[in-house]
């Protein structure tokens, strides 16, 4: 996902290009705002937190992106390519040193293992829209 603040900011033909000149094929794709309901399901692993509730009025409060992304070893090498949850630890030329403002709004989401992309994927996108 690009994130609300990756919108807000003018971000999402940057992003997308880093996404491609990085070698990942874009499989699907959809401009779209979660409801409430939708962000509580997608971070449920986080309800415990004490962000959560940020998180949550973060995710809802505009569009995204949301996509799925094909390339080998993707999980791990989107990962690196993003950078590191907080853009102040991020490497240099990842996604969030250079678009993330913070580490709540941090531009975009990576799924942490092939089984959450198989989910997440899912959670986004009819079998008809997955190409
Ligand atoms: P994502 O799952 O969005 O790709 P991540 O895997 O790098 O990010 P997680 O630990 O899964 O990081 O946290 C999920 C999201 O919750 C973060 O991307 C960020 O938007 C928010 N978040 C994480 N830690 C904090 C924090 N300490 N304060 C505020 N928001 C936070
Ligand atoms: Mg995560």
């Amino acid at each position: 996902m690009l994130k609300p603040d990756a919108v807000e900011n003018g971000h999402i033909g940057g992003i997308l290009d880093k996404i491609t000149s990085a070698g990942f094929k874009i499989v699907a794709m959809k401009y779209t705002q979660l409801s409430k309901r939708d962000a509580q399901a997608f971070y449920a692993i986080h309800k415990e937190r004490p962000f959560f509730g940020e998180l949550v009025d973060f995710m809802t409060r505009g569009p995204i992106v949301s996509a799925i992304l094909e390339k080998d070893n993707a999980v791990e090498d989107f990962r690196a390519l993003i950078g590191a949850t907080n853009p102040a630890d991020a490497a240099e030329g990842t996604i969030r040193k250079l678009f993330a403002t913070s580490i709540a709004e941090n531009a975009v989401h990576g799924s942490d293992s092939d089984e959450n992309a198989a989910i997440e994927g899912a959670f986004h996108f009819a079998g008809r829209e997955i190409f």
